[in-house]
This record gives C-alpha cells, sequence and structure tokens, in this order.
C-alpha cells in the first residue's frame, strides 16, 4: 500500500503536477496559516512539510518509493534539523503543540559595549557617558510600518523562512531553514504604497541615546553594568538590555589583585642597606610618605605592605585592601669605588665565610668570564633535563587502564 500522507496533506493525487502542487500549498497555506487560523498549527506544519517534500524533485521520487519510513532512515545520518521530530509528531498524533510564531524571540538580543576605564576611574568612581546608537518603534507608524493590513509574503507563503536542501549523498540530504528575505521572517508584508515614510516600512528606527554608566569605587576589571530594556526595539519582542562591560587599562605603577594594590620599587644598594624614603603617588592623587629606618636590610624581592592603601571594596567603599611594595634592588656598578674604599667597606660588612684553600695535584685554577647566552650551554638545560625526567613519571593512571576492560 503505498504511502500518499503527504498528497493527501495537499489534497492532490500522486500525479500531480508541480504547478498543482504549488497552488494547493498557496491555497492552504493561506487558510491554516497560524496568524489567521491559530487553532491549526499542526495543520499548517503538515502542509509545509509535505510542501517541501514534493516540490523538490528528488524528494519526491524518494518518498514515492519509500514513503515517509524510508525518507525517515535517509535523513537519519545527516544531521537533519528536526527531521526525526516532524516525522513522529506529525501524520501521527500531532502533538505539534508550537505554533510558527514560538520560533521568534520574545526577547531581543543584549547588546554588550566594552568600556574602557582607568584604574583611577575604579578607586575614586566615575560617570562616563556613552553615546548608544539603537533600534526604537516607529512613532509615526506606531511600529505597524505602514497604513492598513499586511498581507501575507508571498516568497515564503507567510511562513517567515525559506527551505532548502542540502544533498549529502543518494537519499541522504540537510534540511536547512533561513529567513525569508523579503518579509525578514515575520510572514506579513505592506505594500510600497503604505510603508510609513519614516521607518520606510522597517517598524523601527534608529535613534542615538547617551547613557550615563556610573562607575562605583571598586569595580572591577569585567564587571558588568546592566540597563535593563535598553537594548534594540522591535515590534512584540521585549527589547534585551544593554549590557556594559568594564574593561580596565593597564595601569604604569599599580597592578591590582582582588582589591590589593601591588608596585614594584627600586631601590639602591645603599638604601637596601641604611635605610630609605620614598613617596607614592596615590590614585586619588595624595602622595603616601614611607619612611624606612636604618637598620631594617631590604633584600631583592622583599615584599612590604601598607594597610587599607588598597582599592575600596565594591558597595563597601570605606573598607580598603592593602597595598603591597615588591622591592628590587640595584647594586652599583663595577669601579664605584677603589680598592682603599672597597676594603674600607669590607671593614664595615659581615666577615666573609671562612674558605679553606685546597692544594694537590687534583686541583686546577680556572677563570670565570661572563655568561653569554648565545653560547647554548645555558643554565636551562638542567632545568630541561628536570622536564623529562617528571615526563617519564606522568604514566597512565590505573583509571585509564581499567577503561580498556
Ligand atoms: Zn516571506
Ligand atoms: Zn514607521
Amino acid at each position: 500500500m503505498a504511502d500518499t500522507k503527504l498528497y493527501d496533506a495537499l489534497g492532490v493525487s500522486r500525479s500531480a503536477t508541480d504547478l498543482e502542487i504549488k497552488k494547493a500549498y498557496r491555497k492552504l497555506a493561506k487558510e491554516f496559516h497560524p496568524d489567521k487560523n491559530p487553532e491549526a498549527g499542526d495543520k499548517f506544519k503538515e502542509i509545509s512539510f509535505a510542501y517541501e517534500v514534493l516540490s523538490d524533485p528528488k524528494k519526491r521520487s524518494t518518498y514515492d518509493k519509500y514513503g515517509l519510513k524510508g525518507m525517515q532512515e535517509g535523513a537519519h545520518d545527516g544531521p537533519s534539523f528536526g527531521h526525526e521530530d516532524l516525522f513522529s509528531h506529525l501524520f501521527g498524533g500531532g502533538l505539534f503543540g508550537m505554533g510558527m510564531r514560538s520560533r521568534r524571540p520574545t526577547r531581543g538580543e543584549d547588546t554588550i559595549h566594552p568600556l574602557k576605564v582607568s584604574l583611577e576611574d575604579l578607586y575614586n568612581g566615575k560617570t562616563a557617558k556613552l553615546q548608544l546608537s539603537k533600534n526604537v518603534i516607529c512613532r509615526m507608524c506606531s511600529g505597524k510600518g505602514g497604513r492598513g493590513d499586511a498581507h501575507q509574503c508571498a516568497t515564503c507563503g507567510g511562513c517567515g523562512y525559506k527551505m532548502t536542501y542540502r544533498q549529502l549523498g543518494p537519499g541522504m540530504s540537510q534540511r536547512l531553514h533561513s529567513q525569508c528575505t523579503d518579509c525578514m521572517g515575520e510572514g506579513m508584508v505592506i505594500s510600497e504604497k503604505d510603508k510609513c515614510t519614516t521607518c520606510r516600512g522597517r517598524k523601527v528606527v534608529n535613534e542615538t541615546k547617551i547613557l550615563e554608566v556610573h562607575v562605583d569605587k571598586g569595580m572591577h576589571e569585567n564587571q558588568k553594568i546592566y540597563f535593563r530594556g535598553e537594548g534594540d526595539q522591535q515590534p512584540d519582542v521585549e527589547p534585551g538590555d544593554v549590557i556594559i562591560v568594564l574593561q580596565q587599562k593597564a595601569h604604569e605603577r599599580f597592578q591590582r589583585s582582588g582589591d590589593d594594590l601591588i608596585m614594584t620599587h627600586t631601590i639602591s644598594l645603599t638604601e637596601a642597606l641604611c635605610g630609605f624614603t620614598m613617596t607614592v603617588r596615590h590614585l586619588d592623587g595624595r602622595d603616601l610618605l614611607v619612611k624606612h629606618p636604618m637598620g631594617q636590610i631590604v633584600k631583592p624581592a622583599d615584599i612590604k605592605g601598607i594597610k587599607g592603601e588598597g582599592m575600596p571594596h565594591h558597595r563597601n567603599p570605606f573598607e580598603r585592601g592593602n597595598l603591597y611594595i615588591k622591592f628590587d634592588v640595584t647594586f652599583p656598578e663595577n669601579h664605584f669605588a677603589n680598592e682603599i674604599s672597597l676594603k674600607q667597606l669590607e671593614n664595615l660588612l659581615p666577615p666573609r665565610p671562612s674558605f679553606e684553600m685546597p692544594s694537590g695535584e687534583h686541583v686546577e685554577e680556572v677563570d670565570l668570564h661572563e655568561y653569554d647566552a648565545s653560547e647554548g650551554h645555558g643554565a636551562g638545560a638542567g632545568g630541561r633535563q628536570e622536564a623529562y625526567a617528571s615526563d617519564e613519571d606522568d604514566h597512565p593512571g590505573p583509571g585509564v587502564q581499567c577503561a580498556h576492560q
């Protein structure tokens, strides 16, 4: 018994010509379009699907030979777009509750804008004005697009999308949905003469809006500031949000880590040994005076902190993180002093560790020279060997072996 369900859906015979199929589809699509006939959503889907198959010569012949079931198997291999869903829901029980309209988004997309701010801005807070271009509902036509009633789009038959097939192999094809460009997926169009002159039938117009972005004290990199409902407007769709994403510009002095600030300060060997005074220009313009007393030696890479001079805590700006200063120590250049003063210096410094001069045939005196990276026997060689050794330890765990069983 041949499968004629698709022909039945369009009310045509198996021998119908392409033109007859097209006419039948047009007539039925108009009648059962969900906009005009909301109760008949499934019927409209059946009609559309029947037309998709029967209007495509290859699909039609596959269907004629094998029926729906044969096509379903053929469609299996391709990443088909809901084929199985359609087959199981249509012509079977028809539990396809979704109308065509529900494919359209009920909420517009969010608009994301990066906003570059300085660390000073994040420390002190600031209000930035951001010029934004967005679509708003045309006031002239109240978003209708024109005078009079819209009529069904002839290109897509009112369904708002076009269907194309991509052949993947014999009897196999992938079905692709694409938005109808004539009606922009709405299924309805307005005659040229009735179109609103302000929006030219687009229903929306472009507008420039200034948003005041309040950057609060203590906000951080990638923090989002929401403007609810300020996204592009379109009829029957709840507008999305405008989301400002803060991007902090690198600061020349400070790095931020949570609510703490970190900076590097270079001191001389004399300062490291004998104490120093320094100032730190803070993000609010204050100069912090730091006195480090004589007698407390600072070593290279030492880190010292100043309580409460970090970033303000967001939403509780009277509480602040700490400021940490990491010290670099520059050593004097060669020949900064003559031999006599170096001897004096040595007398002031802690004594050398004792050294016992070796003797015997196995002792060989060698020269130290400056390290040159291009020589190739770098200090990295030892490190690389270590890396190999640890790679060998990297056996697959027992869990991996178990997986084979
Ligand atoms: Zn269309
Ligand atoms: Zn308008």
